[in-house]
């Protein structure tokens, strides 16, 4: 029997540990960044943009935490290899970086389909990939966090490529967790409904797109890039050891209908 002074939460904290977050000068990336750091991480902040990585870096100083910039190009496979090998190992990695290019089917473009994969499914594998040969070289534990979508386990309007993208990265989640549980690298994804962000806003300028919205989230609004913080956390901490393979939706009851 386990004695009752023995059951302690595992810890939501995060001292001590390094993570990277990509996407993190805006939006569910910013957020993320500043939800680990909140927690105790070190946070490697990771987009093109190096004005909005220092503004993002100065603010989690500003609050105590600890931040550093790397300006990337996710898309860029050698750039990626050759960062994460000179900045690693991070034992947690929360790939962000994404878009979306919403279009009928008859009206896509190949430069749309190629420009929204390459970012969303093959970055996020250079990510995984590098981040991983990091930790297992050092024979370290870690986690790896996908921001996905609803939208990688339902389909929805003007959404082909967008959703074939977060399917693809639900199907490379559950792949990874197996094939680095091993390693005790654990590998999810966290699925957030609409969130209020410089790429959603433009989407929800369309009434007639944001009724639609609204009447899908069973709690009655968007979400905002603070409902994702403590999924981060969560995801990236021993909060969650046993958690692996998994999606975690935030998404306000979208998926449960
Ligand atoms: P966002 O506000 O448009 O931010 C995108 C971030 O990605 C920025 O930091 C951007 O910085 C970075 N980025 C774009 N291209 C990049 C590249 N080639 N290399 C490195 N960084 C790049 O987007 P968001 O709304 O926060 O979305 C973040 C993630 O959440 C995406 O994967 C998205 O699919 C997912 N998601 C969003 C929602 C939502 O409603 N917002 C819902 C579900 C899932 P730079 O431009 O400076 O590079």
């Amino acid at each position: 029997m386990t004695g009752a002074a023995k059951l302690l939460t595992p810890s939501f904290r995060l001292d001590g540990k390094r993570a990277l977050v990509t996407g993190a000068s805006r939006g569910i990336g910013e957020a993320a960044a500043h939800a680990l750091a909140q927690a105790g991480a070190e946070v490697t902040l990771a987009a093109r943009s190096l004005p909005e990585l220092d503004a993002v870096a100065q603010a989690i100083r500003a609050q105590g935490g600890r931040a550093k910039t790397l300006p990337l190009d996710v898309t860029d496979s050698s750039a990626v290899q050759r960062d994460i090998a000179a900045q690693g190992p991070f034992q947690i990695l929360v790939n962000s970086a994404g878009t979306n290019r919403p279009a009928l089917l008859t009206q896509t473009s190949d430069e749309d389909l190629d420009a929204v994969l390459l970012l969303n499914v093959k970055a996020a594998f250079y990510l995984a990939r590098e981040v991983a040969r990091g930790l297992i070289a050092a024979g370290m534990p870690g986690s790896l966090i996908n921001i996905s979508s609803q939208m990688g386990h339902v389909g929805g309007p003007k959404r082909t490529v967008y959703c074939a993208s977060k399917h693809a990265i639900e199907g490379l989640t559950k792949a990874l967790a197996w094939e680095l549980g091993g390693q005790q690298i654990r590998v999810n994804s966290l699925c957030p409904t609409f969130i209020e962000t410089d790429m959603t806003r433009p989407m929800l300028a369309d009434p007639e797109f944001m009724t639609l919205v609204q009447s899908r989230i069973a709690l009655g609004r968007l979400g905002q890039v603070q409902d994702i913080m403590g999924a981060v956390v969560f995801l990236a901490s021993e909060a969650s050891a046993l958690v692996t393979g998994s999606a975690l939706m935030v998404d306000g009851g979208w998926t449960a209908q």
